[in-house]
C-alpha cells in the first residue's frame, strides 16, 4: 500500500548565497521512489544528518548531484518496513551510510528510504537511530582516519594533529584518538570552543595559524607524529612537510581546497605516508568492523552541546551554518515538517 511522507526536494543547482534555496519541503508517496534494480529494503527514517557533501546536495551542486529533482541525505537510521532480503526483516534497526546514498541515489532527508538491499548495517541492540546518526558519515570517516593513524604510528610516538576539529570528522577523530591514549593536538578557527575540544580529551588546542605562513621548503622541522585532516588544500600540504619520519596523515576532506602544492621529499626521504579516506566506497567487511568498534571499544557520546536535532523546515539555516565554517559537532535532521502538515 502506497504511504506518504516528507522529504527535502531540491530542483535546482542554487549559488553559495542561496544556501539551500533551491529546494523545499514536499509530500510524497512510496510511488514516488526511484525503482532499484535487484533486491531492496524499504526503510522508515528516524534520522539522517547533516554532513558538508550534504550541503553541497542542498545546493544542487554538480559534484554531488547529476539529476533534478534531487533528495540529499548522505546516510540515515531507521526501522525496515519492507525487505526482499534474508538478512533483514520488517522492524529491524538499521544504518546506511555512503554508497550512492544522497548522491545518484535518494537520500536520507526523507521520510522513506529504498535501498539496494546490500547496503544497510544492523544496529540492533548496539546504537539507536539517533546514536547512529550522531556518528553518521562523520563518525565512520573519523574512524577510519584513526585506523590510518594506528596502522603507521603507536601512541606515544608524539603529537598527533587533527584539523577542523569542532567539525563532525574532527570531534569524533579528536575524541578516538584521545581514547586510544594519542596525545591529541586540536587545530580549530573557534577558540571560543577550545574547552569543548580540551573536554573530549585534546591536550592542546592551537589556531589554525598553526599550519600558515610556513616558507615553500620542500621539508620543514619534524613536529607532528601523525595527523588526521579534514581541510585538505594548503593546510595539508603544511601538515605533510612537517610530518616527523615514518609518520601518517590520513587525509579525508578539501574545506580549505583541493589542490596540494607537495614535492615527494617528505615520501622519498622521511617516509612519510599520506593516507586518503573515503567512506562511500568503503568494502562491506571493513565497514561492519568500523560499526563494531564505533558500538563497542572506541564508542563516544557526544556531550549534548556538540548535538543538535534540525527539522526539514530548519535546514536552510543549518546548511548555511555549515558552508561558512560556522558550524559545530553534529547535526541530526529529523524527515519530519510542520509545514507540510499543515
Ligand atoms: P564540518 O563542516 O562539520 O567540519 C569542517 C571543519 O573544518 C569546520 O568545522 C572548521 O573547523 C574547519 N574549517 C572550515 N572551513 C575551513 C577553512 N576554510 N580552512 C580551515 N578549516 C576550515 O564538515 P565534516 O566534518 O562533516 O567534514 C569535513 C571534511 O571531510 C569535508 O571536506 C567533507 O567533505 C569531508 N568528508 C569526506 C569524507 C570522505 O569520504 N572522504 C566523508 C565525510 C567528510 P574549525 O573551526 O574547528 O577549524
Amino acid at each position: 500500500m502506497s504511504k506518504s511522507f516528507a522529504a527535502w526536494v531540491v530542483d535546482k543547482a542554487t549559488d553559495k548565497s542561496d544556501a539551500a534555496n533551491g529546494g523545499g519541503v514536499r509530500e510524497l508517496t512510496t510511488d514516488d521512489l526511484p525503482p532499484v534494480d535487484g533486491p531492496s529494503v524499504l526503510i522508515e527514517v528516524e534520522c539522517s544528518s547533516l554532513n558538508y557533501k550534504d550541503a553541497l546536495a542542498c545546493q544542487g551542486h554538480p559534484g554531488v548531484v547529476n539529476r533534478f529533482p534531487h533528495v540529499p541525505g548522505i546516510d540515515c537510521a531507521g526501522r525496515v518496513l519492507e525487505s526482499d532480503s534474508a538478512s533483514f526483516a520488517p522492524d529491524d534497526p538499521v544504518l546506511v551510510t555512503g554508497y550512492d546514498l544522497g548522491a545518484a541515489r535518494w537520500g536520507g532527508y526523507s521520510g522513506l528510504v529504498r535501498v539496494p538491499a546490500d547496503w544497510p548495517v544492523s544496529i540492533k541492540d548496539r546504537l539507536s537511530p539517533a546514536q547512529a546518526m550522531a556518528y553518521g558519515t562523520a563518525g565512520f570517516t573519523a574512524a577510519q582516519c584513526v585506523m590510518a593513524v594506528q596502522r603507521c604510528v603507536e601512541p606515544g610516538r608524539g603529537d598527533v594533529l587533527v584539523t577542523g576539529a569542532t567539525g563532525g570528522v574532527g570531534v569524533y577523530a579528536v575524541a578516538i584518538l584521545a581514547k586510544l591514549g594519542y596525545r591529541v593536538v586540536a587545530v580549530t578557527g573557534k577558540p571560543a570552543q577550545a574547552d569543548t575540544l580540551r573536554g573530549l580529551g585534546a591536550a592542546e588546542v592551537v589556531g589554525r595559524d598553526v599550519l600558515e605562513g610556513e616558507s615553500d621548503a620542500p621539508l620543514l622541522s619534524e613536529r607532528w607524529a601523525a595527523a588526521v585532516d579534514t581541510v585538505g588544500g594548503a593546510p595539508l600540504a603544511t601538515l605533510v612537510r612537517s610530518i616527523r619520519h615514518r609518520g601518517v596523515v590520513a587525509a579525508c576532506g578539501l574545506v580549505a581546497g583541493a589542490e596540494l602544492p607537495l614535492t615527494v621529499y617528505p615520501f622519498i626521504l622521511r617516509g612519510v605516508t599520506l593516507a586518503g579516506v573515503d567512506s562511500a566506497k568503503c568494502p562491506r567487511e571493513p565497514r561492519l568492523e568500523v560499526w563494531r568498534r564505533l558500538s563497542g571499544p572506541w564508542r563516544v557520546d557526544l556531550p549534548q552541546e556538540l548535538v543538535d536535532t534540525v527539522t526539514l523546515d530548519e535546514l536552510p539555516d543549518a546548511v548555511a551554518r555549515i558552508l561558512s565554517g560556522r558550524h559545530v559537532g553534529r547535526t541530526l535532521v529529523r524527515p519530519t515538517s510542520e509545514a507540510a502538515l499543515r
